[in-house]
């Protein structure tokens, strides 16, 4: 089982992933928590430089490229074995964070997007999305309250900088082109409501995968 968490900066996914794995664990299963970009040695290395000042130098074409390569390197690694051995794996970011950030705010055309969304999957696509939906201010306040606290590391700076950066409007059309890949894929994707507590949100996410653990 293959289940993967979009949405913008500051919507949870990573304590809800971590609530997630805990409750799957609970019941004896296997679970591999992993995130993008990054996940295999090859790929974190690559976010290392995405998520680097080198990084604005980068034309979009070549940032997406660079997705696409640690992703590559991610499903091939650590994803498909993962999963070929039974293992659930959750995935913080995937194919929809491309079509999204590369794609939609990056104004790449969709065809250079699936090309690349194809060849990096190569066959591996998540068996359900969860999308987590949040203002895009809520998910500013989120991030500023957390780079601001004592000890916080410093990829969260990093973060903060780059979402201050940007139009809160940039960050709001993020959140429609989520939204729209869920209507679009109803079957793969469920959205949450990322405002809300942290314990109802586990319970929601939950209640989405629990169906699916048999399958
Ligand atoms: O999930 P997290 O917020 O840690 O992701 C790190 C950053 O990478 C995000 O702030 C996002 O702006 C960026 N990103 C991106 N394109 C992707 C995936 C992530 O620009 N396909």
């Amino acid at each position: 089982l293959f289940v993967t968490f979009e949405g913008g900066e500051g919507a949870g996914k990573s304590t809800q992933i971590r609530l997630l794995a805990d409750s799957l664990r609970d019941r004896g299963l296997t679970v591999l928590t992993t995130r993008e970009p990054g996940g295999s040695p090859g790929a974190e290395a690559v976010r290392h430089v995405l998520l680097s000042g080198a990084a604005q130098e980068f034309g979009v074409r070549m940032e997406a490229i660079l997705f696409a390569a640690a992703r590559s390197d991610h499903v091939e690694q650590v994803i498909r074995p993962a999963l070929l051995n039974g293992t659930i794996v959750l995935c913080d970011r995937f194919m929809d964070s491309s079509r999204v950030y590369q794609g939609v705010t990056g104004n790449l055309e969709g065809s250079f997007i699936d090309a690349l969304e194809r060849v990096a999957v190569n066959g591996v696509t998540p068996d359900c999305t969860i999308i987590f939906d949040l203002p895009a201010a809520v998910g500013l306040e989120r991030v500023r309250r957390r780079a601001a606290m004592a000890g916080a590391p410093a990829g969260e700076q990093v973060e903060l900088d780059r979402f201050e950066k940007e139009e809160i409007e940039t960050h709001e059309k993020r959140r429609e082109a989520f939204l729209a890949i869920a209507r679009a894929d109803p079957r793969r994707c469920h959205v949450v409501d990322a405002a809300a507590s942290a314990s109802d949100i586990a319970a929601a996410v939950l209640a989405i995968v629990e169906p699916l653990l048999s399958t």
